[in-house]
């Protein structure tokens, strides 16, 4: 009796397991992003009525990249998925140690895609330096806020647009033909930042914060100063910092001073009290880090905080 019941474990296991192949192999395509920009971008290419693909968002929370703890839901979405969209950099070292073990797993590396345009974290005069100078190593350091750039995300649709393609060459045409013009879409974008800063009056935005945009601000020769580089942790502005960002900001006549993601307001507020401009304004752009599922049910997409975005720096630079 006992050998019986043990074949019969055995069997039904094996028909599980069989069965289980199956269903894998039937399932959809699972393509795994890691930033809201990917995300939408690949949502645009798949077209919304495709259901051949489920699009995972993995860091769908408040916490940026920089400061993220994966889930044990996590390792499991990159230990299974078919595509990976991820930016390569430093806070993003979880996810290649994760993917490691999904040999079938197609990544898609943001920065290795920018090659020799990929950015270094910049340094500019008046910012914050502590955060380098302690830690102490020499590691170049890439900003990783490649998707600010309409021009990085043209390059990265093509990339997105080829690999869906080749993961599902029943759909292929549909995947380049979304690509084709949503593309369209990017670059018409891409055309009327160009004409905006062209046309301003002024060339030099003031960040009394983080500064996540050195790819944006680049693409349009837009000069700059900022309190902190990239995405420093560091949320005290020394009263130094805060005097020079005042004198630059009366040197060239701003009205209006800006901070990221709406935070930091506090040292915006300090730094425009040692204006001479009694009417100075603080603004905020989206540097798209956070957002998660319910910014998108909104209606938030990549173009809209493109938009967004370009009307603050129109007005900043007015
Ligand atoms: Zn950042």
């Amino acid at each position: 009796m006992k050998k019986t019941t043990g074949l019969i474990v055995l069997a039904v296991l094996l028909i599980v397991m069989i069965s289980g192949c199956r269903t894998i192999e039937n399932e959809k395509i699972k393509v795994v992003c890691t930033t809201f920009a990917a995300y939408d971008w690949t949502s645009r290419i798949i077209g919304e009525d495709n259901t051949d693909i489920d699009t995972v968002l993995l860091c769908d929370s408040t916490a940026d990249m920089h400061s993220y703890q994966a889930s044990a839901d996590d390792i499991i979405e990159l230990s299974l998925c078919d595509i990976l969209i991820y930016t390569g950099g430093q806070s993003e070292k979880w996810v290649s140690d994760a993917v490691a073990s999904n040999e079938k797993a197609e990544i898609i590396n943001l920065l290795e895609i920018l090659g020799t345009s990929a950015k270094i974290e910049r340094h500019t005069e008046g910012m914050e330096t502590g955060e380098h100078s302690s830690s102490g190593h020499e590691d170049t350091e890439y900003d990783e806020h490649v998707w600010l750039s309409l021009k990085n995300a043209v390059l990265f649709c093509n990339k997105i647009a080829d690999t869906l393609a080749a993961a599902d060459p029943k759909n292929s045409q549909l995947y380049l033909q979304n690509a084709k013009q949503y593309i369209k879409e990017l670059e018409e974008l891409d055309s009327l930042y160009q004409s905006t800063v062209t046309e301003s009056k002024k060339d030099t935005l003031i960040f009394a914060d983080r500064f996540p945009f050195v790819y944006l601000m680049d693409d349009y020769g837009i000069k700059y100063y900022a309190a902190f580089p990239g995405c420093s942790t560091e949320t005290q502005a020394s009263f130094e910092t805060i005097l020079f960002l005042a004198q630059k900001a009366d040197e060239l006549s701003v009205n209006f001073l800006l901070t990221v993601d709406g935070s930091q307001s506090a040292i915006a507020a300090a730094v425009a009290e040692n204006t001479h401009n009694d009417e100075m304004q603080i603004l905020s752009m989206d540097s798209m880090q956070t957002g998660g599922q319910q910014e998108i049910q909104q209606g938030k997409t990549y173009l809209s905080v493109m938009r967004s975005n370009l009307d603050i720096i129109k007005t900043a630079l007015d």
